[in-house]
């Protein structure tokens, strides 16, 4: 049988609000209804941002533990990740919902060009981030906006900053970054299989190039990201329904290329993190 493929929903992230789709979800509730379906749909990681009520990000603990509680009791088994990405917060405000010890965060450790910004990483930070991570027992999912990212996060790894497995993503498609290039990707590919053999990676396009990452990653036995933080439509005129329309357009992937969806209990096992209590 081929590895099963693990299916990530990117339910809000800082960016999209309703004028760009209704069907983002922004308050805690409709985070949990919209995981929920996608938990349905395939999805067995979360990665979550939370925000203010008036669509704002956000990096209160507070929302995060409500987050936490819900997907816990509405999508019993999902891995939760939440993201400690720079746009909902300055500095180490950006890890204060660490303390909550969900399965995994998100980490960059590099910096780059955004849209419209520079999406800034130092070391320093970037080395506490991962410190608090080990201190709660949350494993990192390393957002990789270039090459040398990749090449950090292995090195990272191999000198114990990292919690747990390493596990890399590839993000194609952000504006002013690394664009959605085939040989890019083969060479991120193979780059992990050099030199992390016992790696695992999964791929993120922005926009049109989610789908083709998601059928990049699928066929190169990869895991892959689907939903609205990334990528608001089905297609150039046709707004996504919802997140769980997005992964199951994965699923559909995974099946074109004889890949099982994974179930929550595989995921948990290829990532190596604990089944929950
Ligand atoms: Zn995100």
């Amino acid at each position: 049988m081929t590895k099963p493929c693990i299916l990530c929903v990117s339910i809000t992230g800082s960016l999209p609000t309703k004028e760009n789709n209704p069907a983002v979800p922004i308050t805690v509730e409709e985070q949990i209804e919209s995981t929920h379906e996608a938990f349905e749909a395939g999805a067995t990681i979360c990665h979550a941002h939370v925000r203010n009520d008036d669509q704002t990000p956000s990096s209160d603990p507070e929302k995060f533990a409500r987050l936490k509680e819900g997907l816990m009791k509405h999508c019993p088994g999902m891995i939760i990740q939440f993201s400690t990405g720079g746009r909902s917060g300055a500095g180490q405000a950006r890890g204060g919902m660490l303390a909550l010890a969900p399965d995994m965060a998100s980490l960059s450790v590099g910096s780059n060009n955004f849209p419209t910004r520079v999406y800034e990483n130092p070391p320093q930070l970037v080395d506490w981030l991962a410190q608090e991570m080990r201190t709660h027992k949350v494993m990192p999912e390393v957002e990789a906006f270039d090459l040398s990212h990749i090449l950090q996060a292995i090195k990272m790894h191999k000198d114990g900053k990292l919690y747990g497995q390493l596990y890399v993503q590839f993000v194609m498609g952000v504006k002013n970054a690394m664009p959605c290039d085939k040989e890019v990707f083969d060479y991120y590919v193979k780059t992990m299989k050099d030199r992390a053999p016992d790696a695992e990676w999964c791929a993120a396009g922005i926009g049109a190039a989610q789908l083709t990452m998601n059928e990049w990653a699928i066929a190169a036995g990869g895991h892959t990201r689907a939903g609205l933080e990334d990528n608001v439509r089905l297609d150039r005129n046709t707004l996504a329904p919802s997140n769980a329309a997005l992964i199951k357009r994965a699923a559909d992937l995974c099946g074109k290329y004889e890949r099982p969806v994974a179930t929550w209990q595989q995921a948990r096992e290829i990532l190596g993190l604990r089944m929950p209590a």
